[in-house]
């Protein structure tokens, strides 16, 4: 390939709206941080509807929440590579990324942000190494239970085993480009609405 033709292509990457991946223990707030951050509408932004093969929860609407696929569908999808990355969570239940919900977006100029966990955070990482991962913690270990508890979806061996997760998690935050506390939620969303506004500005 001609060396304009490089550059060319370099360009209309870079010039992609921005990939933001957000990921932190379950319940830590990361949903409501990025409803909220969504609902200010101040930016041309969407968040992917991942796929998962847990039951859903009450409220929960498929292909809104989640696109909610039977173990089959999952693998199928898998095996089509049609999923940007994917995890096994909480040891049970996959979850994964559909790549329809994010490239035709960010090519047409909207960007995309992934509530997902560190594994496929991992994943995102190597294959896109222009996006901006966020890493959201509870002020402390105590407040993060409370959150989980609080939410009242989980039942108690769900809970725990989520709190197990939370604890390998943790340990990882560093591999992020940022960490946010979220104790204040207002001021959690201001700077996650921040680093992202940074990012599109920062689009050759
Ligand atoms: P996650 O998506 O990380 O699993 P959620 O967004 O579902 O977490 O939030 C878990 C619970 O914590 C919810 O009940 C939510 O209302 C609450 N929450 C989120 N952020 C805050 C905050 N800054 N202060 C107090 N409660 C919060
Ligand atoms: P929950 O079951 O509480 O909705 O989500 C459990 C965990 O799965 C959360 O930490 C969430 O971030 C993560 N998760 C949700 N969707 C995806 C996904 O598409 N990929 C990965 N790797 N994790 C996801």
């Amino acid at each position: 390939m001609r060396n304009d033709q490089l550059q060319t292509e370099a360009l209309s990457h870079s010039a992609h709206a921005p990939l933001v991946v957000v990921s932190g223990p379950s319940g830590v707030g990361k949903t409501t941080v990025v409803d909220r951050l969504l609902h200010l509408g101040s930016l041309p932004m969407r968040r992917a509807v991942t796929a998962t093969t847990r039951a859903s929860r009450d409220g929960e609407i498929p292909g809104v929440s989640y696109h909610f696929w039977t173990r089959e569908q999952f693998e199928a999808a898998r095996e089509h590579a049609q999923m940007l990355e994917w995890a096994t969570v909480h040891g049970r239940d996959y979850y994964g990324t559909p790549r329809s919900e994010v490239d035709e977006y960010r090519r047409a100029g909207t960007g995309v942000v992934l509530v997902i966990d560190v594994q496929g955070a991992a994943q995102i990482r190597k294959s896109c190494p222009d996006c901006l991962t966020v890493f959201v913690v509870a002020p402390s270990f105590e407040v993060l239970e409370a959150r989980l508890r609080g939410r009242g979806t989980e039942s108690e061996d769900r809970i725990q085993r989520r709190l197990e997760t939370a604890r390998q998690e943790l340990a990882r935050a560093s591999e992020f480009d940022h960490v946010i506390v979220n104790e204040d939620l207002d001021r959690a969303v201001a700077e996650l609405e921040q680093l992202v506004r940074d990012r599109f500005n920062a689009r050759v």
